[in-house]
Order: C-alpha cells, then sequence, then structure tokens
C-alpha cells in the first residue's frame, strides 16, 4: 500500500503514520523524522537544515526530495509506504508525482486528517517539551505555512481523484479506524 499523510502539524500524522505502517506492513516514512534525525547526528546536511527546523519554515525542495525519495525507494521494495510530511507544497507534489510515475512508486491514496487549528495548537503545545519546534511561535509559523502552502495540495488532490478526507478529531483508535476504511478501496494490488 502506498499512502500520503496530509494534514496541519498536530493533526496527528505521526501517530496514525507509524500505525497505518505497521497495519500494511511498510515503512514509515516521515521527512520531519529523517530531517531531525540528521540534525541530532550531527551530520553535514544537519548543519544545512536545523536552521529551518527551527523557525517552522520549510527546508529547500532539493534538500527533502533527496532523502525522503531514497527512503521511499526502499519502502516500495519492500512493498509500499505511509509518507508523512512530504509532499508539503504543489512544487513538491508535482516533481514527486513525475518522479514516482516514472519509476511506478505513486501514491494510491492520499488522506488528509482534517482537524481545526484551535486542536493542533493544543496538542502542539502539550509535546513542546519534546520537540524544539514546537514553542507557541513556531507553531504558529508552522500552521501558516501549512495554511498557505500545504492546504491547496487537497486540491490538487482530489483533482487526481485520490483524496480520502477523514476527520483528524476523535479518539488515535477512532481516526486509525476511519482512515484504513477510507484507503482501502484504494489500494491497487
Ligand atoms: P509537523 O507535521 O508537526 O509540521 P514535521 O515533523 O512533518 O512536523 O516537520 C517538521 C519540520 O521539518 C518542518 O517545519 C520543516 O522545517 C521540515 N520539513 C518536513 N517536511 C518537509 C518538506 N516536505 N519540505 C520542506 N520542509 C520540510
Amino acid at each position: 500500500m502506498r499512502i500520503v499523510l496530509l494534514g496541519a502539524p498536530g493533526s496527528g500524522k505521526g501517530t496514525q503514520g507509524r500505525r497505518l505502517a505497521a497495519h500494511f506492513g511498510v515503512p514509515h516514512v516521515s521527512s520531519g523524522d529523517l530531517l531531525r534525525e540528521h540534525v541530532a547526528a550531527g551530520t553535514e546536511l544537519g548543519r544545512q537544515v536545523s536552521g529551518y527546523l527551527d523557525r517552522g519554515d520549510l527546508v529547500p525542495d532539493d534538500v527533502v526530495l533527496a532523502i525522503v525519495g531514497e527512503a521511499v525507494m526502499a519502502g516500495v521494495a519492500t512493498g509500499g509506504y505511509v509518507l508523512d510530511g512530504y509532499p508539503r507544497t504543489l512544487s513538491q507534489a508535482v516533481d514527486a508525482h513525475r518522479l514516482a510515475v516514472t519509476a511506478d512508486v505513486a501514491a494510491e491514496a492520499v488522506v488528509y486528517l482534517d482537524v481545526p487549528d484551535a486542536i493542533a495548537r493544543d496538542r502542539l503545545m502539550g509535546r513542546a517539551e519534546s520537540r524544539s519546534d514546537d514553542t507557541a511561535v513556531v507553531a504558529e509559523r508552522r500552521l501558516a505555512v501549512f495554511h498557505d502552502l500545504t492546504v491547496p495540495l487537497l486540491d490538487y488532490y482530489e483533482a487526481r481523484g485520490i483524496l480520502a478526507r477523514v476527520d483528524g478529531v476523535a479518539a488515535a483508535d477512532e481516526v486509525f479506524d476511519a482512515i484504513v476504511a477510507a484507503v482501502v478501496p484504494f489500494a491497487r494490488r
């Protein structure tokens, strides 16, 4: 199964992404996790991106594409992927689709985890002690970036006929069941 998860910061993409990946037996590929791993390990790439992460800004497209692309291709070899955090802009989506079609690894379903900003904010503040980009100022920036750059992807995927909108406010177990029910009809094999 090849799934892309879209949603505001705090929408539950990480939690649901891990569970979906386990459920479908495919890797959870989180662009944010991959970037944070580079920062934590102090790699050259990590040094290049840490400023963007700390401000809540998007890191340059070519950097994200390189690390996500590698993880996606590794996932495909094992049966698919749950992609969380990428693509995040229309240009990333167009690039990703062009490459994915060439390699025959395009997403079968895109899940939008729909959560009002007020709830996303509460959740981000709840985890602020564990992540340096969850302070109030940076969380606002990430929410603004989401509305400006990521929300337009909903129309793009809707037009491709692969978008499933799921209410992300309910308890995690309910959201999980709703996602599975929403994506299964899209599975092509
Ligand atoms: P959240 O879903 O809470 O916004 P993520 O873990 O997905 O958090 O992303 C954290 C940060 O990593 C983003 O604010 C951004 O700086 C960077 N990042 C993640 N994915 C991308 C992407 N596709 N393009 C550019 N930057 C990204």
